[in-house]
């Protein structure tokens, strides 16, 4: 099995080739055709495994493919925030950021990384400048959108990472707040390394009715 089995298109397989990738992992043949095709996810998985661009690279491809401007305006587009993913703590949402950079960097997507501990001037900078994909710690993302520098009306694609050390570390209910400002028509992701009673509840919340689901 190879990406271009995956029906991955040529601006993300490039950047797959540029970082030495050459087959997906496991979790990756599972839950790309999954998410390209427009299905709900709950993804039982460690870190380690690809499961970062196992999410990222469908979210690319999906936003690349829905953008009717031509590819050579893209550039000069202003974008329009269309995906979150929100995960627990400032490292993750580094490296997601870093991810979405690596395998997007053929695509002119634009992502953002808000966390919280820092001072917020060169997020709301990076913010307004305008940005297709956000990745937040919950804490940050609630005070910048109290201070309106985000909404999330036109959200199409919603990722909760490690949702269980979201719940160890107490983010439950800026989780709940979260998912009560989210348009309901969305594709939504959910990963969790293990699955207690408390996180299926909490991905029942999220996801629709009938989730592809990969381990
Ligand atoms: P993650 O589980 O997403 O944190 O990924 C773990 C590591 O595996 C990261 O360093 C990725 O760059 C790497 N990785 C992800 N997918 C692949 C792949 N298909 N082939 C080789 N390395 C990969």
């Amino acid at each position: 099995m190879t990406f271009k089995d995956l029906e991955i298109i040529d601006p993300i397989l490039r950047s797959l080739q540029e970082k030495g990738y050459t087959q997906p992992t496991p979790i990756q043949e599972q839950s790309i055709p999954i998410l390209l095709s427009g299905k709900d996810l709950l993804g039982c998985a460690q870190t380690g495994t690809g499961k970062t661009a196992a999410f990222s690279i469908p979210i690319l491809q999906n936003i690349y493919l829905n953008t009717p401007s031509d590819h050579q305006s893209r550039r000069r587009r202003k974008p329009g925030l269309k995906a979150l993913i929100v995960t627990p703590t400032r490292e993750l949402a580094i490296q997601i950021g870093e991810s979405l950079t690596d395998y997007g960097k053929h695509t002119g997507i634009r992502n953002t990384v808000i966390f919280g501990g820092v001072k917020q001037g060169a997020q709301t900078q990076a913010l307004q400048r305008g940005t297709d994909i956000l990745v937040a710690t919950p804490g940050r993302l609630l005070d910048l959108i109290s201070q309106g520098f985000i909404n999330l009306r036109e959200i199409e694609y919603f990722v909760l990472d490690e949702a269980d050390r979201m719940l160890d570390m107490g983010f439950i209910h800026d989780v709940r707040k979260i998912i009560n400002l989210l348009p309901s028509k969305r594709q939504s992701l959910f990963f969790s390394a293990t699955m207690a009673p408390e996180i299926v509840k909490l991905s029942g919340k999220i996801l629709g009715g009938n989730p592809g689901k990969v381990t």
